[in-house]
């Protein structure tokens, strides 16, 4: 028989016909993201040797709450690595042939073609564990000697990063983002780097908004994100932004959420409508003031980018302290000097070190919740730059990033710097993690 698959495993099943009790609670697949069903009955052999194991190797991923799972065949071992909160761990290691079998398994259960080996294909599997959903995006790519590199990337449906108040925006950002887009014109940027969230920052800042008061457009894909009054905009085909754009204007769109701004061409359409129309775009660059110059050089205009452009934002994700195992301490004088936190700061939190007995010389077993890592989860540090008069002034001159990002600092902007003491000084993470962040 099957076990765990499509259903709840009831743990009391008297028609159990094998004896073996499972005492773990295992994860359960729940059918490919695709809608297909998989062939189990097709794949028998492969679901008796390969179900367990690759049961186990997600469920161990999700207890340690990865968001991405990789196995890789090296001479004949498989070896698991897992990122969790963005850091890289080994995982379990298994035989090659276990290997194989497994990332088999995986596409079956993600309803790829189990029999297409040497070329890359990607899926998902829907998956519950402990009461929580989850989404597998499961990625299969050939490598160059032969074996395939599987790669899961895990959402958790329950806590995602998502909103404002998931990502710790404060209410001070969140009543910004109501009075920028209250004024129903210009151009705010969500500038970072590709691949760190960016669209998600985009999305959180769109939640900003209040949807009840404002008729908000995208044509950007949510993708599995919730988005409550937002419209999804298909744009006719061989339609330029341009023109999509004053489609949405005459459904009486207030806020636009555009594509991501790429090149001139695009930020040339864009520009020439926000100042009829609120419009939200990202651009990879490092940081706000980057993101700023990058459309001000697109635009080939800087006067008229000055005028347009009203706020950016950036985010980068740093990881919270444990706070089961998390240790307080009591900050000298200097180091509060030297990293810019106020002089009566009393407590800091550092992460936990497991206790050494000081008989046996060992190690107390690791904090359960973190695993002996010491954080858990991640929020977002954040930087917004707020157009004023003396910015517009500058991006018109064609000022660089550092002198844009020096008088946002001094008109009181917030800069990740400002952000992240922030968190550090609530306690929230520790001055390690937050040299770490600004290291990578
Ligand atoms: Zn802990």
């Amino acid at each position: 028989m099957i076990f765990g698959f499509g259903k709840k495993r009831d743990v009391d099943d008297d028609d159990e016909d094998e004896d073996e009790e499972e005492e773990v609670d295992l994860v359960n697949f729940q059918g490919a993201t695709n809608g297909k069903s998989a062939d189990l009955a097709a794949n028998a052999r492969l679901v008796q040797a390969a179900l367990l194991p690759t049961r186990e190797m997600v469920t161990e991923a999700l207890e340690r709450r990865a968001e991405v799972l990789r196995l890789d065949v090296k001479g004949e071992k498989g070896q698991v690595a897992l990122s969790v909160d963005g850091m890289p761990y080994a995982g379990s290691r298994m035989s090659k042939q276990q290997a194989t079998a497994v990332t088999q398994m995986m596409k079956v259960l993600a309803g790829l073609d189990a029999k297409l080996k040497g070329k890359h294909q990607i899926g998902g599997v829907k998956a519950e564990f402990q009461e929580i959903k989850y989404e597998l995006t499961t990625d299969v790519a050939p490598q160059p000697d032969g074996t395939e590199r599987l790669t899961i990337r895990i959402r958790n449906m329950k806590h995602k990063l998502d909103t404002p108040q998931d990502l710790g925006f404060s209410d001070a950002t969140r009543a910004q983002i109501r009075e920028l887009t209250s004024r129903r014109h210009g151009l705010i940027i969500v500038a970072g780097p590709a691949g760190s969230g960016v669209t998600t920052t985009l999305f959180a800042v769109v939640r900003g908004i209040d949807v009840y008061l404002y008729s908000i457009y995208t044509m950007m894909e949510p993708g599995t994100r919730e988005l409550i009054n937002v419209k999804v905009f298909q744009p006719n085909e061989g339609d330029d932004i341009e023109t999509t754009i004053m489609r949405m204007m005459r459904e009486e769109a207030d806020v636009v959420v555009a594509k991501p701004i790429r090149d001139a061409d695009t930020t040339k359409q864009l520009l020439n409508l926000a100042d009829r129309i609120c419009i939200m775009g990202e651009v990879a660059a490092k940081d706000a003031a980057s993101g700023i110059c990058q459309v001000a050089e697109w635009s080939e205009d800087r006067q008229k980018a000055s005028e347009v452009i009203d706020a950016a934002y950036s985010q980068k994700l740093i990881r919270l302290l444990c706070t089961s195992c998390r240790e307080a301490f009591r900050p000298n004088p200097k180091l509060l000097e030297k990293v810019g936190l106020p002089p009566e700061t009393k407590t800091l939190y550092r992460k936990g070190e497991p206790l050494v007995d000081e008989k046996t010389g060992e190690e107390d077993p690791p904090c359960e919740k973190c695993n002996g890592t010491g954080y858990f989860g991640r929020m977002a540090m954040l930087e917004v730059i707020i157009v004023s008069d003396a910015i517009r002034k500058m991006i018109a001159e064609g000022a660089t990033a550092d002198q844009i990002k020096a008088t946002a600092r001094s008109e009181g902007c917030l800069t990740f710097h400002k952000d992240g003491l922030r968190l550090v000084a609530e306690g929230k993470t520790s001055l390690e993690e937050l040299q770490r962040v600004f290291k990578a």
